[in-house]
């Protein structure tokens, strides 16, 4: 049986009992109160001796008649406000069943109409917001499927050209061929990496261990080891940072990365000039900023930077072995420790990455 009729059939029992026990009680009742009324009129002193059987009868006639028809427009009336109630009630049970499927089977863009039943607006609405959240991860990751298969590609087409022309001789194999071989073999391997890290990010499964940390020795080893890098003619690096930073609260480890990150894209974009890491506070942050003099990002890319596999040149971030995705993990890593990223640049003249942390 469906709900609709289950739904009926209560309503329809739950009247049942309230007539039956009106018309009982009324039944035993009402004669009695009006011989009653009848006795006291008689002890008023007026004289019904010769009507009392018929005014009896009467008023008995009288009551099954209105009783029967109140009992008929009564049940009338309630049968069909409860068959109407409950069809309401299963219409919008069904619509929201036959929509919750066919976002089940893929469209993803169902939604559930408003309802003037407050409960079901409820429940329409939290679906709905369910139903929003579950479209943006699909299309996350449908973009995502998209990006990556399309940076995989290119490496390994190289690859599979560079081994089909060895099998055919084509080319002679020699070290310079192994090693373009090797060379896009590992940047398929960092791209695999760094995808890993960035899925990890973007779906929040990174495990963020924040702690009172104080950065100065970071920054210093940093620049240590990052100068050794550096070319006799290559840019300088400096460190701008008060001899005593204030704790910030903060992932050591993931910090670690973000500037690692920047530092990297500094150096790798930097020909001649300077890198500097700079720190300081402004209301109850702690920025750090990496500042090159390098070769900057034109204006209109700006708004792109963080964006995954974006890369302001693709033949030459290819060449470098950029994979367009470090700065779009820096991005969701400051951003999980409460903080923000910002870049400012100029092409030709340099670029500075600011970021901030919460302080202690
Ligand atoms: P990649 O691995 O390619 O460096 P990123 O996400 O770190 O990926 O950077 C994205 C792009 O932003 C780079 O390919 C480069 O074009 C540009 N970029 C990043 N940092 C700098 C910088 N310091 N100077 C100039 N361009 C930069």
């Amino acid at each position: 049986m469906g709900l609709h009729t289950r739904l009926f059939f209560s309503h329809l029992v739950v009247m049942i009992v309230g007539v039956a026990s009106f018309v009982s009680i009324s039944k035993i009742s009402s004669p009695r109160l009006f011989v009653l009324h009848l006795e006291r009129l008689e002890s008023q002193g007026l004289d019904l001796i010769n009507v009392r059987t018929e005014l009896v009868q009467g008023f008995e006639i009288a009551w099954r008649r209105s009783t029967i028809w109140s009992v008929l427009v009564g049940t009338t009336a309630a049968g069909g406000l409860s068959y109407w109630v409950s069809r309401r009630i299963m219409q919008r049970l069904i619509e929201m069943e036959q929509i919750t499927q066919k976002f089940a089977a893929g469209k993803m863009d169902a939604r559930l109409p408003m309802s003037e039943i407050p409960e079901l607006n409820r429940l329409g609405a939290s679906f709905n917001r369910m139903a929003a959240s579950l479209e943006g991860v699909e299309a996350r990751r449908r973009e995502l499927i998209g990006d990556m298969t399309h940076e995989l590609r290119t490496p390994l087409t190289i690859v599979r050209g560079y081994l089909e022309e060895l099998a055919d001789g084509g080319i002679e194999p020699s070290p310079e061929v192994y090693r373009r071989l090797a060379k896009e073999t590992k940047r398929l391997e960092r791209l695999v990496n760094d995808l890993q890290e960035l899925s990890k990010a973007e779906a929040g499964y990174l495990p963020i261990n924040i702690q009172l940390v104080n950065l100065r020795p970071l920054l210093e080893s940093l620049v240590e080891k990052f100068a050794e890098q550096l070319l006799e003619d290559g840019p300088v690096m400096y460190l701008e940072c008060p001899l005593v930073l204030p704790p910030v609260l903060a992932d050591i480890d993931r910090t670690e990365q973000v500037l690692v990150n920047l530092l990297g894209n500094a150096i790798r974009y930097t020909a001649h000039g300077s890198i500097t890491i700079r720190a300081w506070t402004e209301q109850s942050q702690l920025w750090m900023a990496v500042i090159d003099t390098g070769l900057g990002i034109a204006l209109e890319d700006l708004p792109h930077v963080f964006e995954r596999f974006w890369r302001a040149d693709q033949s030459r971030a290819r060449h470098s072995g950029g994979t367009g995705i470090g700065l779009t993990i820096s991005r969701r890593l400051v951003e999980l420790q409460g903080g923000q990223i910002h870049v400012e640049s100029l092409l030709g003249s340099g670029s500075t990455f600011r970021f901030s942390l919460p302080l202690g």
